[in-house]
């Protein structure tokens, strides 16, 4: 079966283009959590080729995974067992940045890195950005809906697309890349398509609108003797600063940790929870930032960066939690969100939901603030995976919260969808997908439990 499956998407690709060894960075996430073995992975060259492949699939009863980066975190980008993997790397190709309309189109293999680059070339910005920005795709942060740092000023993606070009579980393709702002015709499937996890089709290009770039650009290191103070500040920022980019919280146990695995420290001292806060505007924000941190209640400390040296060095800081963690091990990761006013109390009482079903397990919280989107990371859970993810995700219900902030559900969270989703929301959902998938070869496993 394999070697027909070969033949036969040779015959569409080329052979360049149909991999069958050294799959690895095809078949094992980011994480290293998750891993299965492909039939083969399928590079296609463009929209067309994408259409045949996902057409032979129907007719050869093959599903199919849509891969970008690979930099998911819930297991949905790599195979589970003898899926093609449809790898959109070869979809590069990006279009003239149109300066009137503010927009561009740019295939779903592009990355985000490359898409900041061309927005900056052109003086704009592209507003959603990440700290896997140098291998996350277009594509993929369509398919997941990706937020980042920027969420609190421009919002997630689907707040970027104008517009989508893909390949649906039928094998037609939807293109819809006008660009226009203003455009009420019907059910936006753009919008349908974002977040959907690569279940209902194949993202092959995307147009994107940019935002003017600011000029001045100031980010501070805040180091606070409580999270309840740090949210409280991030909060009277917010409410008095139409400037703010990025509010992310830190507490010392992830900065510990980064200092300790990758050697990066802070340049103020270890307090108990760190806001990192960036502005931009056209003038320069330091006194307006500097003075609502000065009055802040339970400051410690304050660093504040104006020179694109000092804030990288701000941002790595938080933009090395992700990988340090790692170090430790696969953690268990969660991406959730809960209403502000229940943020400090969440992230200082997570810990206990977490040692109270793994005593040994340590727990990393850090995250963007502002959206109240904490992303909890465990390490050292050896054989309780589910029982701690059951009471991670029911504890962030109970707080009113949501199981995926920007992550997605993918495998990892798919049988808890129930707690976000009624029965009819999911039944809504699952007919979208019969009538876009009818032969269900879309990435079977992610987003629904079967
Ligand atoms: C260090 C690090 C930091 C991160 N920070 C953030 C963050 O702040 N915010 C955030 O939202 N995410 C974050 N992520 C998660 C991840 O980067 C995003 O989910 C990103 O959007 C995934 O893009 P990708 O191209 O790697 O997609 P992949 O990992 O390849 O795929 C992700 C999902 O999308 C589907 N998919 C991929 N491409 C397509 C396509 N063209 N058409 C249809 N379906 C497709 C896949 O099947 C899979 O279900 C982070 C990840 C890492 C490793």
């Amino acid at each position: 079966m394999s070697g027909a499956i070969v033949e036969q998407l040779v015959a569409i690709v080329g052979p360049a283009n149909v991999l069958t060894t050294d799959l690895d960075r095809y078949e094992v996430d980011w994480t290293r959590r998750y891993t299965g073995r492909a039939a083969c992975v399928v590079r296609p060259a463009d929209t067309a080729e994408v259409a045949t492949v996902v057409s032979w699939a129907r007719r050869a009863g093959v599903a199919l995974v849509p891969q970008g980066g690979n930099t998911g975190l819930v297991g949905g980008s790599v195979p589970r067992g003898g899926e093609v993997v449809v790898s959109l790397e070869r979809l590069r190709h990006i279009g003239p940045v149109d300066a009137l309309s503010r927009q561009v189109t740019v295939g779903a293999g592009v990355t985000i890195h490359d898409l900041h680059e061309t927005a900056r070339a052109a003086g704009l910005r592209y507003a959603v950005d990440f700290g896997a920005r140098g291998s996350a795709t277009v594509g993929g942060s369509v398919a997941t809906n990706a937020g980042g740092i920027n969420v609190v000023r421009y919002g997630m993606t689907r707040q970027q697309i104008v517009g989508v070009e893909a390949v649906l579980g039928t094998g037609d393709v939807v293109s819809h890349l006008q660009g226009l702002v203003k455009d009420n015709t019907g059910f936006d499937l753009a919008s349908l398509l974002c977040g959907s996890e690569g279940t209902l089709g194949i993202v092959t290009a995307v147009r994107v609108r940019l935002v003017t770039e600011q000029p001045a650009r100031v980010t501070a290191l805040a180091g606070f003797d409580r999270v309840e103070a740090a949210v409280e500040t991030m909060a009277s920022l917010c409410r008095s600063l139409d400037t703010v980019d990025a509010a992310e919280l830190m507490l010392d146990s992830g900065v510990d940790l980064v200092e300790s695995a990758v050697g990066v420290s802070s340049p103020i001292p270890r307090a108990a929870a760190y806001l990192l806060v960036e502005c931009s505007a056209h003038d320069d924000q330091s006194e307006s930032l500097g003075a609502i941190l000065g009055a802040a209640p339970g400051l410690s400390d304050v660093a504040i960066a104006v020179t694109p040296s000092q804030r990288d060095a701000l941002w790595r800081l938080r933009d090395e939690h992700t990988p340090s963690i790692n170090t430790l091990g696969p953690p268990l990761k969660f991406d959730v969100t809960v209403p502000i006013d229940r943020l400090a109390g969440f992230v200082s009482s997570i810990g206990r939901v977490v040692s109270d079903v793994a005593p040994k397990a340590r727990t990393f919280v850090f995250g963007h603030a502002a959206d109240g989107n904490m992303h909890v990371n465990v390490s050292g859970v050896v054989d309780r995976d589910v029982d701690v993810t059951d009471a991670v995700l029911r504890a962030v219900v109970a707080e009113g919260g949501s199981i995926s902030a920007e992550h997605g559900i993918g495998v990892t969270k798919a049988r808890w969808l129930h707690l976000n989703r009624s029965a009819a929301e999911i039944g809504a959902m699952r007919a979208i997908k019969t009538a876009l998938d009818p032969d269900g070869i879309m990435n079977p496993g992610v987003l629904f439990a079967d």
